[in-house]
């Protein structure tokens, strides 16, 4: 009998599981959290429930209702529409920004307008790739949209020049729109919902824990507070942080995969050379339980400019019941390097950039607040990691171990992927 073991049991590493399950072929899932779920958690705290981080579930695919239906989890969710928006130069615009300019100062507005059609005069020939993520941006929507939102909202996030990054991850996630969308955006005509995340599931009580306890409830207890220590390839083993030793014919690993070289003693030079390209940010979330009724009714706000330390603000209270009556949640996102140390001064400048935002009315409000880190949050898709994650990849499966997920494959995706992937590696597997 094959032994399969599942390294995590975030979305990814349960729905291996699940469909596994669902075969018949039994999974060991080894969570080294004491809850199943990972990024997708919640707590509890003073009252309010707390996700990691914002956690919105958009779908994509068709055949995913189905697959939520089987989970047994989609009466939970409630369906919404989108309500977010932009916050520069002292208005608030709805997103994306691309086709919804009018609400923003007259002169970015002029700058975003004259940029585009700038832009579209000298449209690039549509064969020709761009050579980065900055030429991307510049030669699709011009200078004024770069100037104003793309180039500080992606800085902030990323941390890293921007003429580094690829454009392999763009695809579905950033609106392109037509020069009388923008024209139209200016005027505030623009009425349809565009973009990947233009409506979302969210349960209707108990944040986002919801859905990865949905998924374990069917499946055979899992180990939690079971710590992977170390991987030994040749003898296809792992070690646990309690010394015990298990012994794997595939292992379904969803653990970051920088995090799975480190661990791994006896990866070869090549392999351990190209996980040393591996590049990402954490991102640090404050979860802030607040006194009072939630000053907008977005979902979330992107905030580009660069005197505030966070990059997005969500207030997931405004889409599930998980504030104590009378009382909001704010989730404020900043990144930091990976690895690196969450500056002292961070929390109190994400007090008073809420209250110049008109987002928090006064910090002596705020009643609890949690700090979340998520390291590796985002990759960083540079030149060197298409390669870097092929030789890892290969060197892997060499020994049986099976890389699935987010940060396991070094990509940048959903929670609806997470469950395909899982869906996808355990179907690989089996007959
Ligand atoms: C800031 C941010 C916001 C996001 N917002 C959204 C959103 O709104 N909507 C959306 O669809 N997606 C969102 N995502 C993406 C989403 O979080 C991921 O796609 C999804 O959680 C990936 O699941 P996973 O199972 O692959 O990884 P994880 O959730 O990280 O699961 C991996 C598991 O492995 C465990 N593990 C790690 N090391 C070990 C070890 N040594 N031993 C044992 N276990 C181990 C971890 O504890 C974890 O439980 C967001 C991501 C980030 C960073």
């Amino acid at each position: 009998m094959t032994r399969v073991v599942v390294m995590g049991a975030g979305l990814t590493g349960l729905s291996a599981a699940y469909h596994f399950h669902k075969v018949g072929v039994a999974a060991a899932v080894l969570e080294k959290g004491a809850t199943p779920g990972g990024a997708c958690r919640t707590t509890s705290r003073d009252g309010f429930r707390f996700d990691l981080t914002g956690h919105l579930l958009h779908l994509a695919r068709p055949e995913s209702q189905d697959l939520l239906r089987a989970i047994g989890v989609r009466s939970a969710l409630r369906s919404h529409r989108r309500r977010a928006a932009i916050a520069l130069g002292g208005s608030v615009t709805p997103y994306p920004i691309q086709i919804n300019t009018y609400r923003l100062p007259r002169e970015i507005r002029r700058d975003c307008l004259l940029g585009f059609i700038e832009a579209h005069l000298g449209r690039p020939d549509p064969e020709t790739q761009p050579r980065n993520f900055l030429d991307w941006v510049l030669t699709r929507f011009g200078d004024g949209f770069a100037r104003h939102f793309f180039i500080p909202y992606n800085r902030k996030l990323y941390r890293t020049d921007l003429a580094e990054l690829t454009t392999e991850w763009v695809g579905r996630y950033v609106p392109r729109p037509e020069l009388a969308d923008v024209i139209d955006g200016s005027l505030g005509l623009y009425r349809k919902s565009v973009g990947y995340n233009a409506t979302f599931l969210y349960p209707r009580e108990g944040g986002i824990q919801v859905l990865a306890d949905a998924i374990a409830a069917k499946l055979p207890p899992l180990r939690c507070s079971c710590s992977v220590r170390s991987l030994r390839l040749a003898a296809r083993e792992l070690v646990l942080d309690s010394g015990e030793v298990v012994p794997w014919d595939t292992l379904v690993a969803t653990a970051p995969l920088s995090h799975l070289a480190e661990m791994t003693a006896d990866l070869p030079a090549d392999a351990r050379e190209a996980a040393s390209r591996l590049r990402a940010v954490a991102v640090v979330n404050l979860n802030l339980g607040v006194r009072g009724p939630a000053a907008r009714r977005e979902h979330w706000l992107y905030v580009p400019e660069e005197r505030f330390p966070f990059y997005r603000v969500g207030i997931p209270s405004n889409h599930g019941r998980i504030a104590p009556a009378g009382c909001h949640v704010l989730s404020v996102e900043a990144s930091v390097p990976t690895g690196a140390r969450v500056p002292p001064d961070l929390r109190d400048r994400c007090l008073e950039g809420l209250v110049e935002l008109g987002l928090l009315r006064d910090p002596a409000d705020v009643l609890t607040v949690e700090e979340v880190r998520l390291d590796p949050a985002y990759v960083i898709f540079d030149a060197p990691r298409p390669r870097a994650v092929a030789v890892l990849r290969d060197v892997f499966r060499a020994s049986g171990v099976m890389l699935a997920g987010r940060w396991a494959e070094w990509k940048y995706s959903t929670m609806e992927d997470a469950l395909w992937d899982g869906a996808a590696v355990a179907r690989r597997l089996t007959p």
